[in-house]
Parts: structure tokens; sequence; C-alpha cells
């Protein structure tokens, strides 16, 4: 692995802002940052609505932050984003311009706006490095979230452009963990998968059901590492280009449910429901250029199934 590069920013002792804490990655990011002798500033969607500008200025204003975790956002699943996409784009468009916007008028020092794999184009050429953003027709089912998510990363990128502001944009592959969402209409393949697998052991069942194909190739990221790396990223990365966060596990669905049916001690096999969508056949990123800045993903996949699992029976089941 490459040495780490050199810190260009530090969060010592500054006043760090971490929006949607209550989200999984917030959270995650908010567990990483207790070891960095910084003051953490966090928001719920209660607390301040960010999709209101009003709100958003008189919060910055009041609490200064210095440096932003632009985390917050409007997220789901293929069938959440599939079923509300104005929510999916006006959320997080709003979210974003509010944020972004009042980081340089209240003088932030450093900001890192969260984007998302979905950003690439369906047909990108895999595994995807960031360069391929732009260039070729989205993903339809979740492309509302990627619009908007597009918008974040090129706002962070007009904003130090004309502004000089060091704003950065990462963008993480399928994350799992503690504190993801569990509900079956709007969460994730991971955790929704983990959820009927219990289930299904729960009541005695043969199967559980698993959408699409099971082929569809997918590379999933802890989210500790994940929050490790946006920190580390926060810390050593200056560069209007995207940083693609993804040396992860790269496996299809199908091997992601036995792996689930594992974890969690289910005897049977999952079935397969071809009338739910596959989305994207494949879904890897290219993380070469934060792979040359130093970092490394260090959860294997079976060990973070099992702890986010013991996180679900603690606080979900
Ligand atoms: P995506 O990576 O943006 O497509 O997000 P998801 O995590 O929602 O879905 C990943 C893949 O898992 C897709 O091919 C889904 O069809 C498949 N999948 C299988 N079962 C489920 C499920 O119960 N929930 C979700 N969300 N996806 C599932």
């Amino acid at each position: 692995m490459a040495k780490a590069a050199k810190p260009v920013y530090s969060l010592h002792g500054k006043r760090v802002w971490v929006n949607g804490y209550r989200g999984m990655v917030g959270a995650a990011v908010v567990r990483r940052l207790q070891s960095e002798s910084c003051t953490l500033l966090t928001t719920t969607s209660e607390e301040v609505d960010l999709r209101r500008q009003s709100d958003v200025e008189a919060w910055m204003a009041a609490n200064r932050p210095q440096a932003v975790f632009l985390i917050a956002a409007t997220v789901g699943g293929i069938l959440a984003n599939d079923t509300r996409p104005a929510e999916f784009i006006y959320d997080n468009l709003a979210i974003e311009a509010n944020v972004i916007d009042t980081a340089r008028k209240t003088g932030v020092e450093k900001l890192l706006f969260m984007g998302s794999a979905c950003v690439y184009p369906r047909e990108a050429p895999q595994p995807i490095n960031e360069d391929c953003l732009l260039t070729g027709p989205l993903e339809p089912t979740n492309q509302w979230y990627a619009v908007a998510k597009i918008a974040g990363v090129k706002l962070a990128q007009a904003y130090r452009r004309q502004y000089g502001c060091d704003f950065i944009s990462a963008q993480p592959i399928n994350l799992f963990g503690p504190g993801d969402n569990f509900d079956l209409e709007s969460s994730h393949v991971a955790a929704a998968l983990l959820s009927k697998a219990h289930a299904a052991k729960a009541d005695g069942k043969a199967t559980f059901e698993v959408w699409g194909s099971g082929n569809p190739v997918r590379e999933f990221l802890y989210v500790d590492d994940a929050a490790d790396a946006l920190v580390f990223l926060m810390e050593r990365y200056s560069d209007e280009l995207p940083i693609n966060i993804g040396p992860g596990q790269v496996l299809t669905i199908r091997e992601l449910a036995e792996a689930i049916a594992r974890v969690v001690g289910f005897q049977g096999a999952p079935t397969f429901d071809a009338s739910k969508p596959d989305g994207m056949p494949k879904k890897l990123l290219d993380s070469t250029r934060l792979g040359r800045l130093g970092w490394k993903a260090t959860t294997g996949l079976e060990d973070g199934l099992r702890k986010t699992y013991a996180w679900f029976l603690e606080n979900v089941a």
C-alpha cells in the first residue's frame, strides 16, 4: 500500500459539523471523529431542515462550523429510488445547494460532499473510475438521486474554481453496517436481506426472498471503513476531482444472500423474484486514486455482516 499522503488540513481543535448523524454514515463519521480532538457539531433533520435555505443560514451563522461533512441526504434502495423520484431529486438538490452556498458565505475552511457510486453511467467500463462522470446515460431506477448527487459534485468543483473554497467530494460504493435502514420498502440490499433471513429463520421458513435475478454484481464497503476514508480525505485531499471509495468486497447478489444466510444461521436457501428490478448489472469502483493516497479498507465482508447483524439484533429485531 502507498504511504499515506501528507495532511493538508487538520481537524485538530476545529469546529466540525456532521449533518445527517442519525443516518448510518453520519453516525459512523461521528464515531470516527471521537478520536480526533475536534469539537463536534451534529444536527438532525428535525433540528435543522437543510432543505430550507433560511434555516441553514441561521444555523450556520450561529454555530460557525470550520469543517463540514455534508452527508445528510434523502437516501434509499432501488424501490424507494424508483417510486419517490421527486423527493430524491428535490431534497438532495436543496440540501447540497443550501449547505455549500452557506459554507462559502460563512467562511467554512473545508467541506467534504458525500456523493454516491450512482453518479456514474449505467454502461461505464467496470470498475468505474472517476473520469467516467457524465460520459453516458444513467441507470434509470436511480437517475433522480444520481442527478442530484452529480450536481453536488459539480457544486463543490464550481465553488472551488470561482471562489477558491477548499470543497471536495467523494463517492463511496454500496455501504452497510450498524445503523443501516432495515425497512424493507426503503432499505438497501444488505440490510434488507439480513432482515429477511432473520425473519425466515425465526418463523421456521425454508426460504427468504431476494429481488431480481441474483446476478447483479456489487461491491460492498463496511460503514466504519467508509467513515475512516471520509476523515482521511478531509485531512489529506484537496482537489476538484471527486474520489471513489470502493476497495470493498465484490460479489453477486446471490453470493451476498448466501453469505447473509451463513451469518444469520439460516439453513434454507434464498429464492429470486424476477419481477423485481436488478438495477445496474454491475457496479464496482476503481479506487486506484484513493489507494495511491494511502488508504485501504480493513473490514472483511462476513466480519462486517456479523457486526451489522449483532446491531440489528440489539436495536431492531
Ligand atoms: P443499487 O446498488 O443502487 O441497485 O441498490 P440496492 O442495494 O437497493 O440493490 C442492489 C441489488 O440488490 C439490486 O440488484 C436489487 O434488485 C437487489 N436486491 C435483492 N433483494 C433486495 C432487497 O430485498 N432489497 C433491495 N433494496 N435490493 C435487493
